[in-house]
């Protein structure tokens, strides 16, 4: 399965001063909509998959379902990324399936909800570290904890990374991408009203960039929450709270100063609901699932589409050669874990 590493496509979106977001999937009609949306936008693009979508979709599904991403869209520099890794054993099994890139979370501990300390992250992390570049993969750490509880994962308290530990972390591991928190949640509930720069503290991302040039940092539950596709959900009988996620222009300023990495997973759900529901409730007789996968599908694209071209990472997909993981690997062996971003 000729997948890119995460590496080399941060790299490229460095050089090229853009973000890439990372799109969560469980399903078929998710994967079509990122890679027709990836298509239709000539974009490099991030799939990622937590642990809880390994377990809904089943790895062998998912992993030919990506192959046939591959085959049927292989000009577009695609990366398979195990999101929230709670172990080495579940990174290691990811790498095994063929994943291109993993995230050691060790901000937690291995059931995922409690914070872990310092050293147990830098030690679980260097693990993973040592593993992945063995074998070219990519690895993402993430140092402070984020709010909210997704797919069973999260403490639910907010410890924002702190800068300085953020550059011995990454010397002391070996890092190629860190999540770093810096005051957003996971899920739909983000915020209870609209943030602005000090609740997202952006400064920290700024502080965080300039110890750390080299180090392409992550945005982790950043969902923008459209009032639009929550209004579609509660319009066809839904009952989504008023609520607010980070608005796609702190996610830009976020790419001025190194985020390279911007996952998002709510907004896809929200849309498809809200196509879901939609297409139900205007035509109570049909009954072809079809009928309604359709239109999340579409609704899901546009979302994604949207992103992509916010975020910059539109119009590259062209731009370089694409690195084999033993290429990856070599590059490792020869330099060490902490590459140029060159
Ligand atoms: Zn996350």
């Amino acid at each position: 399965m000729p997948l890119v590493t995460m590496r080399q496509l941060l790299d490229e979106a460095s050089k090229g001063g853009y973000g890439v977001g990372a799109f969560n999937v469980n399903n078929l009609e998710q994967i079509q909509a990122i890679m027709e949306a990836a298509q239709e936008t000539n974009s490099p693009v991030i799939i990622q998959a937590s642990r809880g979508a390994r377990k809904y979709a089943n790895d062998r599904f998912l992993y030919h379902l990506m192959e046939a991403a591959t085959e049927i869209y292989p000009d577009i520099p695609l990366v398979l990324h195990q999101d929230h890794g709670n172990s080495p054993e579940t990174c290691k099994s990811a790498i095994d399936l063929g994943f291109t890139s993993v995230m050691m979370d060790g901000s937690l501990q291995e059931d995922g909800k409690t914070p872990g300390d310092f050293e147990y992250n830098v030690q679980v992390t260097r693990e993973v570290v040592e593993m992945a570049h063995e074998h070219g993969v990519t690895v993402e750490g993430e140092l402070g904890t984020l709010g909210g509880i997704e797919d069973g994962v999260g403490s639910g308290e907010v410890n924002l990374t702190d800068p300085d530990q953020a550059v011995e972390f990454v010397e002391r591991t070996g890092v190629d991408a860190l999540a770093v928190a810096i005051g957003t949640s996971h899920g739909a509930y983000k915020f209870t009203k609209e943030p602005d720069r000090e609740v997202l503290a952006m400064h920290i991302i700024e502080e965080i960039n300039k110890r750390l040039p080299n180090t392409h940092l992550v945005m982790h539950g950043s969902s923008s929450v459209p009032k639009e596709l929550v209004d579609i959900i509660n319009e066809y009988g839904g009952k989504i709270e008023p609520t607010w996620g980070v608005p796609v222009k702190e996610i830009q300023e976020g790419v001025k100063h190194g985020v390279r990495k911007i996952n998002v997973d709510t907004d896809l759900r929200l849309a498809s609901t809200g196509a879901i529901r939609k297409a139900l409730a205007e035509d109570p007789a049909e009954f072809d699932p079809r009928s309604y996968n359709k239109p999340a599908r579409a609704a899901m694209q546009a979302v994604v589409k949207a992103r992509m071209e916010a975020f910059g990472q539109a119009g590259h997909a062209g731009d370089y050669e694409k690195m084999s993981l033993q290429d990856m690997a070599d590059r490792y062996s020869k330099e060490g874990h902490e590459l140029a971003t060159s």
